[in-house]
């Protein structure tokens, strides 16, 4: 009997030694980039795919790519794993999420940029605005949405459309504002911008010939539609936006923030939609690619590629695609008829219509990246410190807090049957020692 409780403990003790080999449990610090010798020309580009998961990304890949070959943002030399919980640890919003990045702080849900108290919490778009550098913020959704909205206002409620509405005209003062949100912006508003030298715009064209300067495009009258119902002659695309944000911002001598959002990939997570999902990831990263492009040939910026949180629980299971990819050569519209094709030869599966916890990609380009260690688990507010010690040109180190992705499921599958063993063995000992006393 004796020999058998220790056999337990003994085995116990084993497998807990076997998750801390396999989880290699750290809260390790890594340092990522020592101080730059020239601050005062630094900028930023931060791309959110709202409701993009490693999943979600896959899906894009497959449609687009086929399944051997990546996006070019999975080919960047950083990559980590970002864990998205709100204050509390459970599941985040778009609010919380999009508080945490742009300002370091966690918050609850629903609520931007501002603490429990009320007190507003600056964000890096502020932090920018600041040091003088220009700013734009760019989105598939409504200008008012949570994330863009996360980034310009402080609000107690991503519901109060009114006041964020008021705050972005009044008080936000961002150089390129893209996106939807007509209908949540009234005619004074409009012309308070028209005084503040901005140039309006409605379509694409009025888009692509707006002349360097102040730049408000509001596109739909709630959110850009789905890339699937896009009039590609009408409305931009995430990529044209992105393209002009970044010539606009480019001409200020002392760099920029901007902050880029596939907004749509979670509206198509939340309705259980492969094909929503695949082509607005698709979207997301043709808009990711011009701001590889950009981040080439200027050294002085770094490239942020993120999730705010997963959104469907989604697994991509198996295909049965044909040989015909999306190409070159053919029209626009042509490949989207091939993408969503393809989409719905895709075997999916979804856990549910709302956000999950799951950790989320994030690909970095940009000098300062490279000696970075890849694939730790970061907590998403460690996104904010890189982005705030990037423009601050100080020594910064990158916490990572939680298990390490790779093993991650092996540890939880040791971790039960150990738990049970440890717990009955203890047990088993409590009572062989009370037995013990009362025998005495
Ligand atoms: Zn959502």
């Amino acid at each position: 009997m004796k020999t058998k409780i220790k056999k337990s403990i003994l085995l116990s003790l084993t497998l807990i030694i076997a998750i801390l080999i396999a989880g290699q449990f750290s809260r390790e610090t890594y340092s990522f980039f020592e101080s730059s010798e020239e601050t005062n020309n630094l900028s930023i580009i931060l791309m959110i795919g709202d409701g993009m998961g490693f999943e979600q990304v896959k899906l894009g890949r497959w449609v687009e790519k086929g399944i051997t070959t990546n996006f070019t943002m999975e080919n960047l030399h950083l990559k980590l794993n970002v864990s998205t919980v709100n204050i509390d640890g459970d599941t985040t919003d778009s609010a919380a999420a999009a508080t945490a990045m742009a300002t370091g702080k966690k918050v609850q849900n629903k609520v931007l940029s501002v603490d429990e108290n009320g007190t507003i919490l600056t964000t890096m778009l502020e932090i920018a605005q600041e040091m003088g550098k220009a700013t734009g913020v760019v989105t598939t959704t409504s200008i008012q949405h949570a994330t863009p909205a996360g980034f310009m206002t402080h609000v107690t409620s991503r519901y109060l459309t009114a006041e964020i509405s008021r705050q972005i005209i009044e008080e936000a003062n961002v150089d390129v504002l893209l996106g939807g949100g007509d209908s949540d912006f009234t005619v004074e508003q409009y012309l308070i911008m028209e005084t503040n030298n901005y140039t309006i715009v409605r379509d694409k064209a009025a888009l692509i010939a707006a002349p360097i300067g102040k730049l408000m495009g509001i596109f739909a009258d709630g959110h850009l539609p789905y890339e699937q119902e896009r009039d590609l002659a009408l409305t931009p695309s995430l990529a044209q936006m992105t393209r002009k944000a970044i010539e606009i911002l480019d001409q200020n001598s002392k760099g920029f923030f901007l902050m880029v959002e596939g907004g749509r990939i979670d509206h198509g997570g939340h309705a259980n939609n492969q094909v929503n999902v695949a082509l607005e990831t698709i979207a997301f990263a043709k808009a990711v690619r011009e701001a590889i492009a950009y981040v080439k040939s200027n050294e002085n910026t770094i490239l942020i590629i993120t999730a705010d949180h997963e959104t469907g629980g989604l697994m991509v299971q198996s295909e049965k695609l044909d040989s015909t990819l999306p190409l070159f050569g053919y029209t626009e519209d042509q490949n989207r008829t091939i993408q969503i094709t393809r989409a719905n030869q895709i075997t999916v599966e979804w856990s549910r219509t709302g956000h999950t916890s799951k950790p989320v990609p994030l690909f970095g380009y940009g000098n300062v990246f490279t000696s970075l260690e890849n694939n730790i688990l970061i907590d998403n507010t460690e996104i904010f410190r890189i982005m705030n010690g990037y423009f601050n040109g100080s020594l910064t180190q990158i916490n990572s807090t939680t298990f390490e992705m790779k093993n991650r499921n092996i540890t939880l599958l040791l971790l039960l049957p150990t738990i049970t063993i440890f717990t009955i063995s203890y047990r088993k000992l409590k009572r062989r020692k009370n037995q013990q006393v009362i025998n005495k």
